[in-house]
């Protein structure tokens, strides 16, 4: 995911840093079907990377989605029982947030969020960097075990939004109706990277549009220039949330997971 650092600290975005590292920014861009989408997602260490921190296996991309294709998460967790691990490398202070933020979960949400004994199918949260601010998920629940990474600096709001992913959610910005709440600043936008601000049809519009979403993206995600890349359609700029949960994304999980 990413955020950033230099100029933003995107919420989902990923690293000016590692995008500097390559010789050709673009190199690996690449195009590819997902839940019967054509769309644009970055590979990356083996990964896919999609909407910045969005992580689909190889296996996502390829299939006949068309069983899972509409869903708000590709696959949902059996029951909302969403079984974790905590990596022994993660550090206190990440693990304090990891336990904060599973209390907002299992107290506000219908996900419940229980220590793995010897489940099969479950996520375990791994540390990213020591030195970044960001994280990424993999979307939904895949089965076997699936990760979400977590930066040494990445906050509490933007634990709650990675963990969203693994519950199934995507990014408020790319809901179908977005255009109608926000208008996207192209020309604001790091070369190469307006691929993250595409709508993504195959996913189900939960609710009203909600621009307070821990789910939405920061108002200058991916700037090559400081100017917000995301205003409201009414062309004001909006303040973005990662304090914690709304009752729209409540609503949204719930509705999920009745
Ligand atoms: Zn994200």
């Amino acid at each position: 995911m990413s955020f950033f650092i230099v100029i933003t600290l995107a919420s989902c975005s990923k690293s000016d840093e590692d995008i500097m590292e390559e010789p050709q920014t673009n190199t690996f861009i690449k195009k590819g079907q997902f839940g019967g989408q054509d769309i644009t997602y970055e590979r990356k260490n083996g990964m896919n990377f999609f909407q910045g921190d969005i992580v689909l296996s190889d296996q996502q991309l390829t299939e006949d989605n068309s069983v899972n294709k509409g869903g708000a998460s590709l696959s949902r967790w059996p029951g909302g029982k969403i079984y974790y691990t905590v990596a022994s490398n993660m550090g206190s202070i990440n693990a304090n947030k990891i336990t904060n933020a599973v209390n907002e979960y299992n107290n506000k949400t219908n996900t419940q969020w229980i220590p793995r004994t010897n489940q099969t199918n479950y996520v375990e949260f791994i540390f990213g960097s020591s030195s970044g601010y960001d994280g990424w998920a993999h979307i939904g629940y895949r089965g076997g075990k699936q990760n979400i990474s977590l930066d040494q600096n990445i906050s509490l709001g933007s634990v709650i939004h990675e963990m969203g992913h693994t519950v199934g959610l995507y990014h408020e910005h790319c809901r179908k109706d977005r255009d109608q709440y926000v208008s996207i600043q192209w020309n604001n936008i790091q070369n190469g990277q307006a691929y993250n601000f595409d709508i993504y049809d195959s996913g189900t519009d939960i609710g009203p549009f909600n621009i307070n979403s821990v789910m939405m993206y920061w108002p200058d995600s991916y700037s090559k220039n400081g100017q917000p890349t995301i205003k409201r359609a009414n062309n004001t700029n909006f303040t973005y949330n990662r304090t914690g949960f709304t009752t729209g994304d409540i609503n949204t999980i719930d509705t999920m997971y009745p």
